[in-house]
Formats: structure tokens, sequence, C-alpha cells
């Protein structure tokens, strides 16, 4: 399917690795050009070169920390006139709900609710001026059923879920959509992390850790970023228009509900 979206611009936050680099490679294969970040620049340069090989287009890389505000301002001023934005960081760690204080609350509201709302905040003007404009932010499945180790995670994802509801209805009507991607367990670094840290509570085996987690799935396996991309490059299309404030789950059927 053409995407209808070759030529235009994007920033994808948070993509030298994993979910982000899964979403920049697809909407460089639509011929989208691309602004990359990371806060490590090997893997950010590494990403982004074998990008432009594969597909051709531009690829501006910069190396920050988009949690804070320094790394946002220099993220938004080479963002500016951007026609796609997906956001992305790293997720909070686990715990227990009486591990954490203010201080990590902060952190993980910086990372997963402040930071997109930033990205936002400064790049949506420029698209509803243009009539065009297509936000993905990628957030999780704890956001339609928690995740007990993960209450960080829970909630501040489920805050910035709250503002893109009422955000993407006030500018939906000037060609602008938003929208979230929720990831269930994917392939990547941040899954190694997590059944790094079961396997060390629970003194199993990393092959043991994944495949218990793998038998919660119906699907039976980890999602892979290639998949977690494309559904990215779908919702940034021309022919997601009519997609607006919708959370959309891509978790192998893991989460158990009807709607
Ligand atoms: P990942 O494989 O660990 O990759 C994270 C990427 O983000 C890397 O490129 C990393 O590069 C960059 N990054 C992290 N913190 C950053 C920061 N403060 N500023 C700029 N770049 C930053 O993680 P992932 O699996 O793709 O996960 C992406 C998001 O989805 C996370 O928020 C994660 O919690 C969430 N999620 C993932 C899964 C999953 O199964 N993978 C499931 C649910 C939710 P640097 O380290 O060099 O900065």
């Amino acid at each position: 399917m053409d995407l209808g979206i070759a030529g235009k611009r994007a920033l994808v936050s948070a993509s030298s690795k994993g979910l982000g680099l899964g979403c920049a490679e697809a909407l460089a294969e639509a011929g989208v050009d691309l602004i990359m970040t990371a806060r490590g620049s090997e893997a950010l340069e590494a990403s982004a070169a074998a990008i432009r090989a594969a597909h051709g287009v531009e690829v501006v890389t910069l190396a920050c920390d988009v949690t804070t505000q320094e790394g946002q301002a220099q993220v938004i001023e080479a963002a500016a006139g951007v026609d796609i934005l997906v956001t992305n960081a790293g997720g909070p760690p686990p715990g227990m709900w009486s591990d954490w204080d203010r201080d990590d609350f902060i952190k993980a509201l910086d990372a997963n609710m402040l930071a997109p709302i930033a990205f936002m905040k400064a790049l949506l003007p420029g698209m509803m001026d243009k009539g065009w404009g297509r936000v993905v932010n990628i957030t999780s499945q704890s956001v339609r059923a928690p995740i007990g180790v993960l209450g960080l995670s829970n909630a501040a994802r489920t805050g910035l879920t709250g503002y893109v509801a009422g955000t993407a209805r006030q500018v939906a009507g000037k060609g602008v959509t938003i929208n979230n991607l929720l990831p269930g367990i994917h392939a990547t670094d941040r899954a190694v992390s997590l059944d790094t840290g079961v396997s060390t509570q629970q003194g199993i085996t990393m092959a043991e850790a994944k495949a218990a987690r793998e038998a919660t799935i119906p699907a039976g396996r980890y999602g892979t970023r290639q998949e977690f991309g494309a559904a990215c490059a779908f919702m940034c299309s021309q022919h997601a228009g009519f997609m607006v404030g919708q959370n959309i789950l891509l978790d192998g059927g893991a989460t158990n509900i009807t709607m």
C-alpha cells in the first residue's frame, strides 16, 4: 500500500533502537525524511546510516536526553515544521508501590508524559497551519490494563492518555490527528531488561523467564519492532486521517479485554 507520505518530514524521538527505531525504519521506507534522537550517539549514528543506505531519505541525528528541558529545546529547534511526530522515551524501572517517592514520579512524568506534551505543544501549531499532521505517541499496554510492577509507567502514561483524549479532538478539525500506539511485550532491549529482572528475582534462566512470559501471550511470542513500525507508519499515513484520539493495542492478545 502506498502510504502517501513520501517527502514528508518526521521527528521520531528515542529512536536509535527498539520500537522507536522500528517506527523510523517504516517511515523511511515510506519515503519520509527523519530527525532521530537518542542519548547515546554510537547506536544513533549506526541506525541513521543504515536507514539512509536502505531508503535514501535524509536523516538528521540529535544526541540528547529528551526528558530534559535542554534536550527538548534542541529537538524542537531541529524539528521545526515537521509533518509527523512520533514520541517515545525509555520506560520507568519496575518496582513496588511502596518503593517510589516524589523524585521517582517526577522522572517518570518527565519521560512518559511531559516530554511528549512539550513536543506536541511546540510542533502542533506548524502542522495545524499546514492543515495536515500526524502524531503517534508510543505508550504501553499498561494504559488498558495495569501492570503492577510498572506503577510509574501506569501512572505517567495514563496521564498522557488523558491529555491526548482531549487535545486530539481540539486539533482534528485542522487535519491533524493524534493517536497512541500501545505496545505489549516486544523483542527489544526493554524486554531483555524486564526478563532479566524476573530471572534474578525468581532464580530462573533468561530463557525460562522469556518462555513464562510468552505463555501469557495468545500469539505465543514477543512482537517485533518491524510489526510495530508498520502499524505506526499506517497511523501516520494519508489513510489514517479519520483515526482521532485512539489507543491502538499491539500485544498479541495479551490484554484480556473485549474492547
Ligand atoms: P529500548 O529498546 O530500550 O529502546 C529505547 C530507545 O530510546 C533507545 O534508542 C534509547 O537510546 C532511547 N532513549 C531512552 N531514553 C531516552 C532519553 N531519555 N532520551 C532520548 N532517547 C532515549 O526500548 P523499547 O522496547 O523500544 O521501548 C520504547 C518505549 O516503549 C519505552 O518507553 C518502553 O517502556 C515502552 N514499552 C516497551 C515494551 C516492550 O516490550 N519493548 C512494552 C511496553 C512499553 P539511548 O539509551 O541511547 O538514549
